[in-house]
């Protein structure tokens, strides 16, 4: 039962409780094994085998995320990613592949949040399940009058357009505040090089190598102070 004081909460009561994970995967033994760990893990699962009965579910019954595999029968993976998004606003994290780098892309562009690689450990969905609910439910982000985003010990004012690191005003470039303002506001999410492009430069007229030269300047700048991932073929994410 939930008590008053919990019962406002909403996602972050469920999370306790058991939060409901849409599991998108057409192999039948597959489905089972992360069906039923992620059940031992506390979650409610729901099992959909292709993409029409995920879009099916997603109108009926509340979900709170999707593990959605790539490679599905008829809707693929990244296009029931495009489809969901129209009316699906909670985390979705793909299932891929070794080597499907373009994939994993188009994935993330067509709005995914994440992905995962196969063969991956139970253990790791799991946590990156976690972390995105976290997320989700408005959990470890920074002050609610959103000019204010934290990671660690790096702090920005996306106002007054100041970073300070421990504490210490550090000097940035326009692009490299712009930049490291969509990792904090996406932190926890991976990003490919094109929304960065997009949301950090408001194009995509650049080519990509730009994302990488301020990025590493960047990471130069903040030190070990906040950790920004490179994921390989795909982009960037700042980690938790
Ligand atoms: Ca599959």
């Amino acid at each position: 039962l939930l008590s008053p004081a919990r019962a406002g909460t909403g996602l972050s009561w469920r999370i306790m409780e058991g939060a409901s994970v849409l599991v998108v995967e057409d192999e039948r033994a597959q489905r089972y094994v992360l069906g039923r760990y992620l059940v031992k893990e506390g979650f409610q699962v729901l099992e959909a085998e292709d993409g029409a009965s995920a879009l099916k579910i997603v109108r009926e019954k509340p979900v709170d995320l999707a593990v959605v595999d790539i490679m599905l029968p008829g809707i693929d993976g990244i296009d029931l990613v495009r489809l969901l998004r129209s009316d699906f606003s909670a985390p979705v994290i793909l299932l891929t592949a070794r080597g499907e780098e373009a994939a994993r892309v188009a994935g993330l562009d067509a709005g995914a949040d994440d992905y995962v690689i196969k063969p991956f450990s139970m253990p790791e969905l799991v946590a990156r399940v976690r972390a995105h609910l976290r997320r989700a439910g408005g959990f470890g982000t920074a002050s609610d009058d959103g000019s204010q985003l934290v990671a660690g010990e790096v702090e920005i004012d996306t106002d007054s357009r100041i970073c300070t690191v421990a504490g210490s005003p550090v000097e940035l470039s326009r692009r490299e505040f712009d930049l490291l303002t969509v990792l904090l506001r996406r932190k926890g999410r991976a990003l490919s090089r094109e929304q960065l492009l997009h949301e950090a430069w408001g194009t995509t007229h650049v080519t990509e190598k730009t994302v990488d030269v301020h990025m590493a300047r960047l990471r130069q700048k903040l030190g070990s102070r906040v950790h920004i991932r490179s994921l390989r073929g795909v982009g960037y994410r700042l980690e938790d």
